[in-house]
């Protein structure tokens, strides 16, 4: 589950790591009294106005302003709310922003000129660890440094059964060129960091920028949080954080109704049963010269209404130019399988696009008998290739 910047950076702080403050507004009239309490808060006399929406590059797209008034603030909060933010991380349409985060200014002048960082924790799927990945080249898109010069990307991998060890914390400080204070306080943000990353069973942390500022405090002024959804039974109230408005529709309804469903770019529907035959199936499509539209396990009851269900999902994708039934029936027998989908088809009246289906075990006979016999529109296959090739044919 991916968060708001507002919702990671609340997190964050209840861990202790330091962030820029700020309140969230959904009216240019919240803007100014959330702009106002902050000035009591902070002392801060600039703000800035930022976009919430899940997706990066925001300061680029004119999601990020900074505001030396209140008018300012008003005004610009106005601008930002109902927009339609298009960054280089959202689709071509953009995303719709509902709500903005009012944040003290940080980067004041002082003694010092502030300076911008780059820090991440994820796990290393490749050995087992999490690891910290770090650079001096912070506030922009790491994907460019890690081309350009990767020479300034660090990482410090960390042993999931030690933790963080306080040797680690300060090596991250000293490859970041820092000394006195601001040494100090890298090692307490780094340490703070990793706790909540554990604590909070996050599965990413993406802080760009984290910022020294002129008086050499260390503080997250971004936040991008990923949450494994597998351990969100443990964390109640960030489970209540979701925000149905930045997730993809069809996947919010196919979750209603208890369905594994995962939205994809190509025109050929999958149904399929279980995970791993489902894989191979997106694989066989690619295969053939097509491209899944998605990725749906029916799971183990394929009954009619569960394939008219995941039907009327697939259809609900404008791309979906023919869609491939492929059910594997062990315990569920095919030609149960092949029933349902007869009767999901007539309850449904028509369905405009072409279907094959292969149903592969028990009374695979019996089931294609039926499906042949059933007066539909409806191909039916046996083996596994067979049904990919007839794809491609209705779509050539
Ligand atoms: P992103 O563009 O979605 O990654 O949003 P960020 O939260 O990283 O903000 C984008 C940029 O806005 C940062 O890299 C900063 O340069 C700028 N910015 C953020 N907070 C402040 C602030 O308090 N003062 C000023 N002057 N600029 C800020
Ligand atoms: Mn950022």
């Amino acid at each position: 589950m991916n968060l708001h910047e507002f919702q990671g950076k609340e997190i964050l702080n209840s861990f202790g790591v330091e962030i820029q403050r700020g309140h969230v507004a959904t009216t240019p009239q919240e803007a100014v009294s959330a702009a106002k309490k902050l000035t009591e808060e902070t002392g801060t006399g600039w703000h800035v106005i930022k976009a919430q929406v899940h997706a990066g590059g925001r300061g680029k797209g004119g999601g990020v302003k900074l505001a030396k008034s209140i008018e300012e603030v008003e005004r610009i909060s106005g601008e930002i709310i109902g927009m339609n933010l298009i960054t280089p991380q959202t689709s071509a349409e953009g995303k719709k922003v509902h709500q903005v985060l009012i944040a003290e200014d940080v980067y004041y002048p002082g003694e010092n000129e502030p300076e911008e960082y780059y820090m991440s924790v994820l796990l290393n799927r490749a050995n087992g660890k999490n690891m910290i990945m770090y650079s001096t080249e912070g506030g922009m898109d790491i994907e460019t440094v890690a081309e350009e010069t990767p020479h300034l990307i660090f990482t410090e991998e960390i042993d999931p059964a030690a933790g963080l060890l306080p040797f680690q914390a300060r090596r991250v400080a000293f490859n970041l060129g820092l000394s006195g204070k601001a040494f100090k306080e890298m090692t307490k943000f780094v340490t703070a960091l990793y706790k909540a990353y554990i604590a909070s069973d996050a599965s990413l942390f993406e802080i760009n920028p984290v910022l020294k500022t002129s008086d050499d405090r260390v503080i997250a002024v971004d936040a991008k949080v990923s949450l494994d959804d597998n351990a969100l039974f443990r964390h109640k109230d960030y489970e209540a954080m979701r925000d149905l408005r930045e997730e993809n529709a069809i996947e919010v309804e196919a979750k209603e109704v208890g369905l594994n469903y995962v939205d994809l770019d190509g025109n050929v529907g999958c149904m399929v049963n279980g995970a791993g035959l489902a894989m191979a199936t997106m694989d066989l499509i690619k295969q053939a010269g097509g491209e899944p539209a998605n990725f749906l396990d029916v799971g183990g009851t394929a009954d009619a209404e569960r394939v008219e269900a995941a039907f009327k999902l697939i259809l609900k994708d404008p791309n979906v130019k023919a869609i491939l039934v492929n059910i594997f029936g062990g315990i569920v027998r095919c030609d149960r399988v092949a029933q349902g989908i007869v009767d999901a088809y007539k309850n449904m009246g028509t369905i405009n696009v072409p279907i094959i289906v292969r149903l592969q075990g028990t009374n695979a006979d019996i089931a294609k008998e039926l499906i042949d016999n059933s007066g539909l529109d409806v191909q039916s296959a046996i083996e596994f290739q067979e049904a990919a090739d007839k794809v491609q044919a209705v779509l050539a």
